[in-house]
């Protein structure tokens, strides 16, 4: 048999075999080959390698979609030296996402345009490079999500959706206040995912303004319990990187941490 028919039968066999990232550098291993620049080793490996690549490019994109990360921030564009209350070692650190096995937390507070939603993105993006599953949203989405689910008599799917990621992010809590009946359902999401799954949270607000946001001291306090108990703080005192430009309309901007964060529990399970 000619080369060019056992090069068009082995191109016929990797499109039956729905192959198309080894079937598109055939062409170039075979000029590599005949050029000798390569081995018949080499090439079978490069061949094979072609489509595993593909099918991993195809499963972080599939991955992503699900996520419903709203933009991809990775920590090589994030300037720290723009943000130094920020200890950029804690940072690392978690990229490395012991957290994540350990179901740990993460909360980061800070005004606005400090740079929250970017690191935790990026937290969610690195997640999703190791195979993790991640799902985001803000803190009203996935209260209007909860809303009408129990509307649709759909509420414990919901929760469980909510159960099985490795990491949920919920950002922006503090921008918008939250009903009464949201209160209570994200206190149930907090809890099925309490020491089984992590979770990254973002705010504008200090802790001891989260009574005001959900509208009920006792449940706030309850949440967070349970989110501080195995908890990494980065608590972000700076400027907005977006009013960079602007540095004289810059509003004061700092978010107060009580030293409640460090307190053991001490709420008791009344909402249990
Ligand atoms: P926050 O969630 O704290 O309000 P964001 O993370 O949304 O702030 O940041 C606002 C914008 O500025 C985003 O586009 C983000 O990527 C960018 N940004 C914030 N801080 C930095 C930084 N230190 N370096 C680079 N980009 C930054
Ligand atoms: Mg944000």
């Amino acid at each position: 048999m000619s080369a060019a028919v056992t090069v068009s039968r082995l191109k016929s066999h990797l499109a039956d075999l729905s192959m198309p990232g080894s079937l598109e550098v055939v062409d170039g291993l075979m000029e590599k080959l005949d050029r000798g620049s390569l081995s018949p080793a080499e090439a079978m490996e490069q061949l094979i390698s072609a489509q595993v690549v593909l099918k991993q490019e195809k499963r972080l994109a599939i991955a992503m979609r699900s996520s419903k990360l709203p933009a991809v921030k990775k920590l090589d564009s994030f300037d720290f030296t723009f943000q130094p209350s920020i200890d950029h070692s804690q940072i690392l650190s978690l990229h490395e996402l012991t957290f994540i096995e350990r179901k740990e937390n993460v909360i980061f507070l800070g005004p606005a345009g400090v740079g929250k939603t970017h690191l935790a993105i990026s937290l969610a993006v690195a997640a999703i490079e190791r195979g993790k599953r991640v799902y985001f949203s803000t803190l009203s989405n996935l209260v209007l999500m909860l809303i009408e689910a129990e509307r649709k008599g759909k509420l414990r799917e919901k929760l469980l959706m909510l159960r099985n990621p490795a990491l949920l992010v919920i950002d922006e809590i503090g921008y918008l206040p939250i009903p009464q009946s949201g209160t209570n359902l994200l206190f149930q999401v907090v809890n099925i995912r309490y020491e089984k799954g992590s979770m990254i949270l973002t705010s504008n607000k200090s802790f001891k303004e989260w009574g005001e946001i959900f509208g009920d001291a006792v449940a706030a306090a309850a949440m967070l319990d349970r989110l501080l108990h195995h908890c990494h703080l980065v608590n972000i005192k700076g400027n907005s990187y977006r009013m960079r430009q602007y540095p004289n309309l810059a509003l004061p901007n700092e978010v107060t941490v009580p030293a409640q964060h460090t307190a053991k529990r001490k709420v008791e399970k009344k909402l249990n």
